[in-house]
């Protein structure tokens, strides 16, 4: 039942939120639902939701973010200060090749300045 509730919060917060967070940052949003809970639990959950594809997993080189965004979306990431935003699926003539997620790093309009 607990486990439940606790996978229940973390969905309910990530598919609320577009700053795809990443693990200790959605540990303490659900914290203050939840104080009980643990990171390890966190972590726990969000790798089991992302192997469910119930959310995305976004791996960098050192972290990883967590998106709770069903639609289907691309990625603006930038390399310096780690955001991410969402853009609507590109569209791409790559010889048949049906990509399914595309994720494009640089800098971002704050970092570009
Ligand atoms: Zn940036
Ligand atoms: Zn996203």
């Amino acid at each position: 039942m607990k486990l439940t509730n606790q996978r229940e919060e973390i969905i309910s917060y990530l598919q609320r939120t577009r700053s795809h967070p990443d693990a200790s940052e959605v540990y303490n949003k659900v914290k203050k639902k939840l104080p009980r809970i643990s990171l390890g639990t966190v972590y726990r959950n969000l790798d089991f939701l992302a192997k469910q594809n119930t959310i995305e997993k976004i791996n960098m080189e050192n972290y990883e973010k967590y998106d709770g965004n069903s639609e289907i979306h691309d990625h603006l990431i930038c390399t310096n200060c780690h955001s991410i935003e969402d853009i609507p699926k590109l569209k791409l003539n790559l010889k048949n090749f049906e990509p399914k997620k595309v994720n494009i790093f640089g800098l971002c309009e704050k970092c570009n300045k």
